[in-house]
């Protein structure tokens, strides 16, 4: 114990200062996003995310919104497990053959008015993977898209930023 303690003496704190717990810019989108989900969704939006195909590295991003730092729910975003409680569908890709027909389910088993958010390079034009035997290629060959949010993977705050501008121009 006495070892330990005079090691952590001598040697101090190595370790890299934590990011501060919010940043400027996210407190703003995320103001300004607060103010049209009170003013337009009554307080809260719903998401319905939906992995049709993709390599897990924009469920990493998305995911990400919903730890400490970036907290969205505080703006009053909400991850839904069932997409007759959503209003957005954020939908990755590029849509493989087998998730076709879920993502066409999902789609009809969500309330109208909904809209339809493509992330990602995959999602927007297939990617790398295009059109193939085993890939539909853009979320926009199976249903309709109201917005794409491009990056390979999008960061999070261009997710934010993505959903504010869909809902801005929406409603
Ligand atoms: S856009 Fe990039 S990160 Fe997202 S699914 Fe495609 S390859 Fe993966």
């Amino acid at each position: 114990m006495i070892a330990t303690l005079s090691k952590i003496a001598r040697v101090g704190v190595i370790t890299e200062p934590a990011r501060p717990s919010s940043d400027a810019e996210l407190e703003k989108v995320g103001t300004e996003i607060r103010g049209v989900i009170d003013r337009r969704f009554r307080g809260s939006l719903a998401i319905r995310q939906v992995d049709a195909g993709s390599c897990n590295g924009c469920e990493l991003e998305i995911h990400a919104l919903n730890n400490a730092f970036y907290d969205i729910e505080r703006f009053g975003i909400h991850f839904v497990a069932s997409p007759r409680h959503a209003d957005i569908l954020l939908v990755t890709g590029p849509v493989s053959r087998h998730m076709q027909h879920a993502l066409l389910t999902t789609y009809q088993s969500t309330p109208d008015p909904k809209w339809v958010i493509a992330v990602g390079t995959c999602a927007a034009d297939g990617g790398e993977f295009g059109v193939s035997y085993a890939s539909c290629g853009a979320v926009s060959n199976v249903v309709p898209v109201d917005a794409v949010i491009p990056g390979c993977p999008p960061k999070p705050l261009h997710l934010l930023e993505g959903i504010m501008s869909l809902i801005s121009r929406s409603v």
